[in-house]
């Protein structure tokens, strides 16, 4: 199988780097192949703006920059920035994603955030599919990466506790949903549950031996663990076209956990 790691972390002698390259070790002597798309080394340009088309000049006679249309209009014309094309053609070419990165501010380091943003081109990771009163595209489940797998290995600092159900900082599941069913069940990604090491600060060796451990089983069960039961858009569990959960499905539920079946 082929595995893309899209990994954000600025030092590589630091625990996501050990992290990295283990998982490339295991999942390379499991026979996969594996790209690693290390953002920082490759010096990835994270703002979306008008220089990620390759006709801007052409567009300059006083036309506004369009972040969507101009996203559109570069996809489909094949005028896209190379490394934005070359990110694409390496998520198609994948079974499956692995976003790899520490937890900053409650969320994935800006340089990830804008490798979505510049590589998730409209008509190839959004306004996928008939967009009609009733069909709001193909996406949640349905999309140009349909058919792959995809999981997050997120590094906090915080400890298990504060992450819990009731925990101060609100559960992992909730942080993480946005980037896992707005980032990676949108465009079609199974999902699977994620791979979190806590208390980060408190990392010796007998502790980094027993998260390569279990992030090695992860690893290894990354083609049978099954993945997050997100709701899929078009298969009837959602009202048309305000795309609200229908009443009599799990009518106790609200919020994030509504949309996991
Ligand atoms: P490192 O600092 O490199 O290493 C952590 C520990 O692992 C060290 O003790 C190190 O000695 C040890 N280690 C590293 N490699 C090995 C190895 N090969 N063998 C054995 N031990 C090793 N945390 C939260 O919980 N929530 C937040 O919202 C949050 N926001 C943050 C925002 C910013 C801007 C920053 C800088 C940090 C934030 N943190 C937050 C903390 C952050 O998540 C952690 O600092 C990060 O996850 C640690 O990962 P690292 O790869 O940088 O670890």
């Amino acid at each position: 199988m082929n595995v893309l790691l899209v990994y954000a972390h600025p030092e590589p002698r630091s625990l996501n780097g050990s992290l990295k390259d283990f998982s490339v070790k295991r999942l390379e002597d499991a026979g996969h192949v594996v790209q690693v798309s290390d953002l920082y080394a490759m010096n990835w340009k994270a703002s979306l703006d008008a220089d990620d088309s390759m006709d801007r000049p052409t567009r300059q006679s006083g036309m506004r920059f369009d972040p969507a249309l101009d996203s559109r209009h570069a996809f489909e014309n094949g005028l896209q920035s190379r490394d934005i094309a070359l990110e694409q053609e390496k998520l198609i070419w994948a079974d499956a994603l692995i976003l790899q990165f520490p937890l900053w501010w409650f969320s994935m380091p800006a340089i990830l955030k804008g490798w979505v943003e510049r590589v998730y081109a409209y008509g190839f990771a959004y306004g996928v599919g008939e967009h009609s009163d009733a069909r709001w595209g193909d996406r949640y489940g349905e999309g140009t990466l349909a058919g792959k797998r995809a999981m997050l290995i997120v590094t906090a600092g915080g400890w298990e506790s504060h992450y819990g159900p009731r925990g101060i900082n609100g559960p992992m599941d909730d942080i993480l949903f946005p980037i896992q069913h707005g980032i990676l069940y949108y465009p079609g990604f199974d999902v699977l549950p994620p791979y979190v090491v806590y208390r980060t600060g408190r990392i010796d060796e007998a502790k980094f031996s027993g998260i390569c451990d279990s992030l090695g089983q992860r690893l290894d069960a990354l083609w049978k663990t099954a993945p997050i039961p997100f709701r899929p858009q078009n298969a009837g569990e959602y009202e048309i076209p305000e795309l609200t959960l229908r009443a009599d499905i799990s009518p106790e539920q609200s919020g994030f956990a509504a949309h996991i079946a």
